[in-house]
């Protein structure tokens, strides 16, 4: 796919504040710090159409950007925050769930994982959630520069064998680089060939 247009479009906290649920909608997630807002600007060639992260898990909102005036990109504020307080964590849960629940042009959610770390529990647990409410979701192991491609390997079967212990069929998974854009054909294809079906 060539991104001819991206642009931001609105920030909301509330779902129902969103934009017209009129095009597919492609939404990322992950641990404060797993390289999204870097890989959101990867793959759209912009250098700072998403924030890269300042003040992790600050600011909860959902971000809206439209690419080539055909579907919608979404940022999702991260989990995971250590700093976070329980009120702001009990708030994201309340607003992720009624985004996944409530979003009808919702077409898969890419879940952001650093390639470089074993199985996080806190990363299985959104995933088994996912699952479990019948999100369709990928998952895009980031930061692959930072090590060898070996190590990777490792950490996606480790994910891959945690996976298999609960759910019979796995994800579509992604490897991918901000600093080296790797992985920016292969994901920008996967949305290619799901808005075509
Ligand atoms: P976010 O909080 O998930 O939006 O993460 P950011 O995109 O702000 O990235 C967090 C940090 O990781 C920043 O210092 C980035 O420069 C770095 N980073 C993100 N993606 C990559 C990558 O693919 N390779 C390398 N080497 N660093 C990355």
């Amino acid at each position: 796919m060539i991104i001819k247009d991206a642009k931001f479009l609105m920030s909301n906290t509330k779902v129902e504040a969103c934009p017209a649920p009129n095009k597919p909608e492609y939404a990322f997630i992950g641990r404060s710090n797993v390289g999204k807002s870097s890989l959101i600007n990867m793959l759209t060639e912009q250098k700072s159409l998403a924030k890269t992260s300042g003040q992790p898990g600050k600011t909860q909102l959902i971000n809206h950007f439209l690419i080539n005036n055909e579907w919608y990109l979404v940022d999702l504020p991260g989990y995971g925050y250590a700093k976070v307080s329980k009120s702001s964590r009990e708030e994201w849960r309340r607003m992720i769930n009624f985004y996944l629940q409530k979003r009808e042009n919702l077409t898969c959610v890419f879940v952001l994982i650093d390639s470089r770390h074993e199985p996080l529990q806190v990363d299985l647990d959104f995933i088994d959630h996912l699952g479990t409410m019948g999100v369709p979701f990928v998952i895009v192991f980031t930061k692959v520069d930072k090590q060898s491609a070996l190590k990777t390997d490792s950490t996606i079967a480790a994910y891959k064998r945690k996976l298999a212990e609960t759910w019979d069929e796995l994800p579509q998974m992604f490897r991918t680089s901000s600093e080296k854009s790797t992985g920016r054909d292969e994901v920008l294809g996967f949305i290619e060939q799901v808005n075509a079906q």
